[in-house]
């Protein structure tokens, strides 16, 4: 029991990127690893969320200003980590945005924003970042956070869900690829998460169908962030794993 309590535990000096770690689901994942002592490098475009985050932890945090929808912005970010901690074992990207406009009401500029920040900029994430893991030939971890959207219709939700049904399946190739060099890559898809992402309102309504009856606090995205990237998980990759309080086996969503 102690060991695998150790080995749960066993994040002293590893070295995560987090993209949209700034906020929310990102940022409780920030804290959760920092507590267990790793080195957490920060990239988000929330300059207001990077200083707060400087002001509370005086080590082991790199914060940068940026944008996933920028591969030279990108690129730049991990050259800082490498330079500073020599290398990459975790990324856990979960920058993203959840706009509300029907299909119809759609500008094709609004279409791209989504589609390019919750899945281009997972793209151009992912690759650099593998890019460096291969290089290391040390294995490593690529956590993305994609959403029970990409299985489930929502109204006002086009281009999100086609985002998220896209970065899924970028998760489950690039496991494939990166099989070879002992590289893991899986995808965690929340349902209702407590965030700033989200209209209260919504929440409240929407809790009524999850069988636990109630959001996931952000914690509990990052504790399952820390199961499936702890030395416990050898064999699991290229999964997408539902923390959702149990509202996709439901039929239908429903209890
Ligand atoms: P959040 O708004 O609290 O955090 C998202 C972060 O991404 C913010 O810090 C934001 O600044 C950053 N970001 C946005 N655009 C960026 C860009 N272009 N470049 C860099 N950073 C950028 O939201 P959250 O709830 O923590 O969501 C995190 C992820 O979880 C998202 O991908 C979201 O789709 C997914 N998710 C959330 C929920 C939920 O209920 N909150 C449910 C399912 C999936």
């Amino acid at each position: 029991m102690k060991e695998v309590a150790k080995q749960l535990s066993d994040f002293e000096g590893k070295r995560l990127l987090i993209t949209g770690g700034a906020s929310g689901i990102g940022l409780a994942t920030v804290n959760h690893f920092l507590s267990k002592g790793a080195k957490v490098a920060v990239f988000d475009i929330n300059q207001e969320g990077l200083t707060k985050l400087e002001n509370q932890y005086q080590q082991d945090l790199l914060t940068m200003e940026g944008d996933v929808r920028r591969a030279n912005e990108i690129a730049r970010a991990l050259d800082i980590m490498v330079e500073e901690w020599d290398g990459i074992d975790i990324l856990v990207y979960s920058a993203g945005i959840f706009p509300d406009m029907r299909i119809i009401d759609m500008e094709e500029e609004e279409w791209d924003r989504v589609l390019d920040i919750n899945l281009k900029g997972a793209f151009l994430t992912c690759r650099n970042v593998a890019q460096r893991m291969i290089a290391q030939r040390s294995g490593g971890h690529i956590v993305t956070i994609s959403s029970g959207s990409y299985q489930s219709a929502r109204i006002g939700s086009g281009h999100y869900c086609a985002s998220k049904a896209g970065l899924v399946m970028l998760t489950k190739v690039l496991a494939f690829e990166l099989a070879d060099y002992g590289i893991q890559v899986n995808s965690i898809a929340p349902g209702l998460v407590e965030s700033e992402l989200l209209d209260p309102s919504y929440v409240q309504t929407f809790s009524k169908r999850i069988p636990l009856g109630r959001p996931a606090k952000p914690t509990e995205v990052s504790g399952a962030i820390e199961m499936i990237t702890s030395s416990l998980n050898t064999y699991m990759t290229g999964q997408i794993i539902p923390i959702d309080g149990g509202l996709s086996s439901g039929h239908y969503g429903l209890p």
